[in-house]
């Protein structure tokens, strides 16, 4: 039976909370002989920085580039907010990011039907919802140069401040993000919506091209169509299930995936992963899983914490890095299973399924419904 091996960073706040049920699942099937693992944990964020001073230390940034797979739990919390810029927590995912060369944010947005009721939208338009947004992330206006803020010297404006950021994409940057999203697509409906701003941005000219001779030239059994991202956030909220795969650059990734995010309902359910190259020689990609929530200093300790986005994390990394995509289904449904017996942490609770279940107690009632399911 192949091994593979899992660095596990829970983090600060809620992160060691979460963490602490995909423990319990990695467990559960080495002990079934299902897959074997192996372990080890490291510190990351403000814990890092108690320990070391730094947000994420040499020695575990090694630990994270050979690993199969990065679980990453959640860092910050008002104790560091004083610490030094370079240091503060989020420095810490900051540079593995960087350093994994992880360009491929994965987003997915459930809606599970017993928490249809939980979103914003109407029941029939959030219902069965299964989306994919993939994010391009190293790259775009959040990194290009020039990135400043100066004063005017001449002119009708004469000492007012101007600030500039840059939006740069290069061809290749645009040509893996798509490979990445058409590869996705194939493993669902095969249909990929490309987002970008063609009619007003250059990046969005070269974006489209790009995108449209990755599709005729390599994958010409997916449908693509392409979508305005103002039109898009617009569908997204008006019908998101006409959507399978988003693929979309930095910018307006952030904004799309924080849309489709709040059509599922709560922080606690939503997990991602960020993927990079393949490995020339494996074919393997570096990868973190994580869940999109943060550290939440205010309900930490407190077994308040709802651990899916963690637990729909890991299922990420069954799915994305250890080949063991049939379990990830299994696990996903498992989720499903808890939530329609009526189990719920206090985020996702209602005036009709009140909270009856903490972390742990959710944590185990997925274990539970897996080994059903298994
Ligand atoms: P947050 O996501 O930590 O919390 C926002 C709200 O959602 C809080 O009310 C919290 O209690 C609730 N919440 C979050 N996750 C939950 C869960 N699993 N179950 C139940 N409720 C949950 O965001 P914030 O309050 O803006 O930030 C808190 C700290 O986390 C800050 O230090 C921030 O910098 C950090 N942060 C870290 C990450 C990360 O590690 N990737 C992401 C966002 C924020």
């Amino acid at each position: 039976m192949t091994s593979h091996s899992l660095f596990l960073l829970p983090g600060d706040g809620i992160g060691p909370e979460v963490m602490a049920e995909v423990e319990k699942l990695v467990h559960w099937f080495s002990k079934q002989g299902i897959a074997r693992f192996e372990t080890d944990r490291g510190l990351v964020g403000g814990s890092a920085y108690d320990a070391h001073g730094a947000a994420i230390s040499e020695a575990d940034m090694a630990k994270a580039q050979a690993a199969d797979a990065v679980l990453f739990g959640a860092v910050g919390g008002p104790k560091w907010d004083k610490v030094p810029y370079e240091v503060r927590p989020e420095a810490g995912l900051l540079r593995l990011r960087k350093d994994l060369g992880l360009f491929a944010n994965l987003r997915p947005a459930i809606c599970y039907p017993a928490l249809a009721d939980a979103s914003s939208l109407k029941r029939d338009v959030v219902e069965g919802l299964d989306i994919l947004i993939v994010r391009e992330l190293t790259g775009g206006v959040y990194f290009g140069e020039p990135k400043v803020i100066g004063t005017r010297d001449d002119g009708a404006h004469k000492g007012e401040k101007y600030a500039i950021d840059t939006q740069v994409y290069d061809t290749y940057e645009i040509e893996r993000i798509a490979r990445v999203a058409f590869d996705l697509a194939k493993t669902r409906k095969n249909k990929v919506s490309s987002a970008e701003k063609r009619n007003v941005m250059k990046t969005g000219v070269l974006w489209n091209e790009v995108v449209t001779r990755i599709h005729q030239t390599e994958y010409p059994d997916a449908a693509l169509d392409h979508v305005l991202a103002d039109n898009c956030a617009m569908q997204l909220v008006r019908w998101p299930k006409q959507f399978d795969v988003i693929v979309t650059d930095n910018l307006f990734g952030d904004v799309l995936s924080d849309v489709a995010a709040m059509l599922t309902g709560s922080l606690g359910m939503l997990p991602s992963a960020s993927l990079g190259a393949p490995d020339a020689r494996t074919g393997r990609r570096k990868s973190l899983y994580e869940p999109v929530h943060g550290s939440a200093p205010d309900i930490a300790g407190k077994g308040y914490a709802n651990p899916i986005a963690m637990i729909g994390s890991f299922a990420m990394a069954l799915r994305y890095s250890l080949n063991l995509g049939d379990w990830a289904d299994k696990l996903d449904r498992a989720i499903a299973a808890v939530l329609a017996q009526g189990i719920r942490t206090r985020d996702i609770a209602s005036d009709a399924m009140p909270a009856n279940a903490s972390t742990s107690e959710m944590g185990e009632a997925i274990l539970k419904a897996l080994q059903k399911i298994a």
